[in-house]
């Protein structure tokens, strides 16, 4: 490829839009530009990106089985309606009429379009386990796109789906693809950790999120110190605690105080001069099974899918202001468990053991004090609803636990038999029985991948790519394009390049050889080959590696194959 005559837009100054440092050097850069809100074109220096990292994704797909298929973006109403996900995926679902009336939306996954064309297909065991996948666009309607293509509404995502006989199938196909996965992150040379996720309602250890690490990421994963245990914070454990603090206390006598207008747990401890621990906040939620109270200590946090998956609801969030009060006779703020009646209330393990607590007084501008278990109020059950944090017990080890952030590439997730049984994909077993196929789904957001990329390997000149996805291996730079005999060995040397299979461009542009190497750096390319002066009088030309600055001399003749070798 000729610099000259490929399209390369950089631009010189920060794109203000940018608030990440991937979304602004893939502007720079010239590798995207966005059309509107979440939607961006690819030009050709990130096309060429994208392609290799789908091509790594593919190859590993492919190893381990899976088959490449394309499904149709558009999805028509009536397959969301049978899996019963037509009302409950909310708006993130772009829904559209065609000139029939007819509904449709456009694929934010595909299970529905799968599971439809499996039941087609399929319906001996002879013809299974099967796993197909395709590398498509899909669009979710994002209530906040940002970060470019890292949370786009239209990005391009690898999503496979396995069906299995049955359970221990569909984990044999679930663990191959753990290790694709792997494989797949390893070879495009990323810093990565896969953790545990939230399962919902299928349990067991069968969702994992391959987390590239990353001080930027959106995503906050829980690692131990001591031992592999890794997981989300949604999803992280929190042991029941064996011994607790405060235990020996006397029981106090319960009192109401006056806490004019205090509402927040800074507010009404440094106003009774205590300390968060000692506060039971009282958080009110409604659900799809009624009202709910949930008591977490005032210095933890709620952990709302830990708390869900406790109830197995399928719908849980904060209540609104009018059923607080209606429970609490008081506006919020001033919610505390004492009177509360018929309504279930669960209590945070960190709560075992509290004595003499602080809570909201059901009434506005009281709180009470010394409040305890038991005596003044009772709980429905105590159990592992809040946040881990820095500092607590890892629940394998026990050992310290740490929080890193992370940008989520990957999900790996068994689905189980939710699809099939409500959209009746069945094979027949040997004895001719129907059987529901088990399923799993597998997703790799590739625009993230390689933002996540970018993120992790990047300086103040611009993008290190690493070379498994780097737009070109090399580049040539002539310094001085009017030099005849500068040129002759730049385009030597470019051939040699490309005819031994290397992905080369040269900057044949007249431009200050400033300019080519900053544009060079900035682009990410992983080695640089300066073809100047001492090329015509000493047959000698430098190897610049972009990802240490290092520069190495070679004569003209070995510079090709010693820079594969470095590959
Ligand atoms: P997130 O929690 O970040 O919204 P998700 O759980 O919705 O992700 P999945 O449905 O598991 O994501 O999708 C599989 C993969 O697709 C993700 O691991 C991620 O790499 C990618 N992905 C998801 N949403 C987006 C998006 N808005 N833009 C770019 N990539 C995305
Ligand atoms: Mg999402």
């Amino acid at each position: 490829m000729r610099y000259s005559q490929f399209l390369i837009p950089t631009l010189r100054e920060d794109p203000a839009e940018a608030e990440v440092v991937s979304h602004k050097l893939m502007l720079r850069s010239g590798m995207i530009r966005k059309l509107a809100a979440g939607i961006y074109s690819t030009l050709p220096l990130g096309e060429r990106v994208i392609q290799k990292t789908a091509q790594v994704v593919r190859e590993e797909m492919n190893r381990a089985g899976a088959m490449e298929v394309t499904l149709p973006f558009v999805q028509p109403a009536e397959l969301w309606h049978e899996s019963g996900r037509w009302n409950v995926y909310g708006k993130e679902l772009l829904r559209l009429k065609d000139r029939h009336n007819r509904e449709f939306c456009l694929g934010p996954t595909h299970e529905e379009v799968i599971t439809d064309l499996v039941r087609g297909v399929v319906s001996s065991y002879k013809q299974l386990p099967v796993n197909l996948y395709q590398i498509h666009v899909k669009f979710r309607d994002e209530i906040r796109p940002r970060f470019g293509v890292m949370r786009a509404r239209e990005f391009i995502m690898k999503d496979a789906y396995s069906f299995d006989v049955n359970e221990k199938g569909a984990e044999v196909s679930y663990k191959r693809m753990y290790e694709a996965y792997s494989r797949i992150f390893e070879r495009l040379g990323l810093k990565f950790r896969p953790v545990e996720a939230d399962s919902g309602p299928i349990g067991g250890n069968f969702s994992h999120e391959f987390m590239v690490l990353a001080e930027t990421g959106e995503d906050m994963i829980v690692t131990c110190s001591e031992c592999d245990y890794a997981a989300n914070t949604e999803k992280a454990e929190i042991k029941k605690p064996e011994k607790v603090d405060g235990s020996k206390e006397n029981l106090l006598e319960m009192n109401r105080v006056e806490t004019p207008n205090m509402r927040t747990i800074e507010e009404v401890t440094g106003f009774l001069k205590t300390e968060a621990k000692k506060l039971i906040k009282t958080l009110v939620f409604s659900s799809s099974d009624g009202p709910l109270v949930a008591l977490v200590r005032g210095d933890h946090e709620i952990n709302e899918v830990k708390l869900k998956n406790l109830l197995a609801c399928n719908e849980l969030e904060l209540a609104e202001e009018n059923l607080i009060e209606e429970l609490t006779k008081a506006p919020r703020g001033f919610a505390g468990p004492v009177g509360l009646k018929d309504v279930k209330i669960v209590a945070d393990y960190g709560l075992i053991g509290g004595t003499n607590m602080l809570t909201g007084g059901n009434e506005k501008d009281v709180h009470i004090i010394n409040v305890n278990f038991d005596r003044d109020f009772t709980v429905k059950e105590f159990a592992d609803i809040r946040l881990a944090e820095k500092g607590d017990a890892c629940p394998r080890c026990g050992k310290s636990l740490s929080i890193t952030r992370g940008i989520e590439v990957g999900h790996i997730f068994k689905l189980g038999t939710k699809y099939s049984k409500a959209m009746n994909a069945v094979y027949l077993d040997e004895e001719g029985k129907s059987i529901e196929m088990v399923m799993g789904c597998y997703g790799i957001g590739v625009g993230r991948t390689v933002a996540a990329a970018i993120e992790q390997s990047h300086d103040k000149d611009g993008i290190i790519f690493p070379a498994a996805i780097a737009p070109f291996t090399v580049i040539v730079v002539p310094v001085n394009t009017s030099d005849k005999a500068q040129m002759h060995i730049a385009e030597k040397i470019y051939q040699e390049f490309r005819d031994k299979g290397v992905d080369a461009i040269i900057d044949d542009r007249d431009e200050r050889a400033g300019i080519k190497f900053n544009d060079a750096d900035m682009v990410g390319i992983p080695f640089r080959v300066t073809v100047g002066k001492f090329a015509v009088r000493e047959n000698s030309v430098d190897v610049k590696i972009r990802k240490t600055g290092e520069v190495r001399k070679f004569a003209v003749n070995d510079v090709v194959s010693a820079v594969i070798e470095c590959i």
